[in-house]
């Protein structure tokens, strides 16, 4: 099975065959079918496994094929990660992924200069990859309006709720569309997770690897 059976954009798959993939990983055959689909998705993935391009490709694919005007500034795609260090890895990642497409990829989180941040925000961002108290200052602060987000991923949610960012993700919830689709990636499924998954998920589809 190669990424261009799966439906994936030419440019897409393009841009994955120059970074040396050539197959799909099990977690990305089974997660990009369901979420170009439009469906909610709860995978079960390790880091290592492949599970960026899992949510990334699919997501990037859909924000092209889209109506969305890509000129307008709000934020049409939020990945939340628990820590600086993944959501830089993920913005690095989703960066690559989208080479030679008009979609603007920025990060934010906490511990360095909001202003740099605000600044790539004010420009215009189509996916936005962020930690939760990071996010929710821009969004107190209005640099970033969450009413547009029509993708919503949860990366590595285990260790989101281990941190104690609960709380946090109900309050960028409330912010964000009823009617967006949402990705939910956790290595571990313990009550506290599985409750948020249920309650954020739509009828999602279950992905194990
Ligand atoms: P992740 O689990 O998303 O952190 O990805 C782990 C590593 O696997 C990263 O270095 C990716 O660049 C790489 N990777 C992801 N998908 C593939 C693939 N289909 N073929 C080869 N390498 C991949």
């Amino acid at each position: 099975m190669s990424f261009q059976s799966l439906g994936l954009n030419h440019q897409l798959v393009e841009n994955v065959s120059s970074l040396g993939f050539e197959q799909p990983t099990p977690v990305q055959l089974q997660a990009i079918p369901e979420i170009l689909a439009g469906h909610d998705v709860l995978a079960g993935a390790q880091t290592g496994t492949g599970k960026t391009a899992a949510f990334g490709l699919p997501l990037i694919h859909r924000l092209l094929e889209s109506d969305v005007d890509t000129e307008t500034k709000q934020v049409k795609a939020l990945i939340l990660t628990p820590t600086r260090e993944l959501a830089q890895q993920v913005f690095d990642s989703l960066s690559l992924y989208a080479k030679n497409t008009p979609l603007k990829v920025a990060v934010a989180y906490g511990g360095t200069s909001m202003k740099v941040q605000v600044k790539a925000l004010e420009s215009g961002v189509d996916i936005l990859v962020a930690t939760p108290g990071r996010l929710l200052d821009h969004a107190h602060v209005r640099t970033v309006d969450l009413s547009k987000v029509s993708y919503l991923v949860l990366d590595e949610a285990d260790r989101m709720l281990d941190m104690g960012f609960i709380d946090d993700i109900k309050r960028i919830l409330k912010r964000m569309r009823v009617d967006r689709q949402t990705a939910f990636f956790s290595a571990t499924f313990g009550k506290q997770v599985k409750k948020l998954a249920f309650d954020i998920l739509d009828d999602p589809k279950l992905i194990e690897v």
